[in-house]
């Protein structure tokens, strides 16, 4: 039976030993390979300066976000509900009070909608999904920066 790497290699997973950070512009290191949505073959990089790991440009999210719901997934809820009373809880603690949040990758709004019911003024956003639960509190430009961004 042959291990992980010699099953990449039949998958013709090689990637770059290094590509440059996303978020900072530094040197990232290939960590290892894997393949995406049983498909799409993928380096996962990690920046040696600020140590974020990433995958290469992705090709796939189109795909991966075609449904922003799977459909065995049945613990949306309860984790929106628990993501919101830490979140709430800290935010509290930092002083947030009503200066505007966003979600990013907000989903459905669902998060976004407990957060709001919390006090907290938190915005939506989100390329792949419908705002189902946050109508009318899409992030918008003029909001200025947010004091705080949640990406669950
Ligand atoms: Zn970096």
């Amino acid at each position: 039976m042959p291990g992980a790497a010699a099953r990449d290699a039949e998958k013709g997973l090689t990637h770059d030993a290094t590509t440059a950070c996303r978020l900072c512009g530094q040197p990232a290191r290939l960590l290892f390979e894997r393949t995406v949505l049983g498909r799409y073959p993928a380096g996962y990089y990690q920046c040696e300066a600020c140590g974020l790991t990433q995958t290469a440009t992705p090709t796939w999210l189109e795909e991966a976000y075609a449904d922003a719901l799977h459909p065995t997934d049945t613990g949306l809820l309860e984790r929106n509900r628990l993501a919101c009373r830490v979140a709430a809880t800290f935010l509290h603690l930092c002083g947030v009070g009503d200066r505007p949040c966003l979600d990013y990758a907000a989903g459905y709004g669902v998060f976004v909608r407990l957060m709001r019911d919390a006090g907290f003024r938190f915005h939506w956003m989100d390329p792949y999904a419908t705002n189902l639960f946050a109508r009318g509190f899409e992030w918008r430009d003029d909001l200025g920066p947010p004091v705080a961004c949640t990406a669950f």
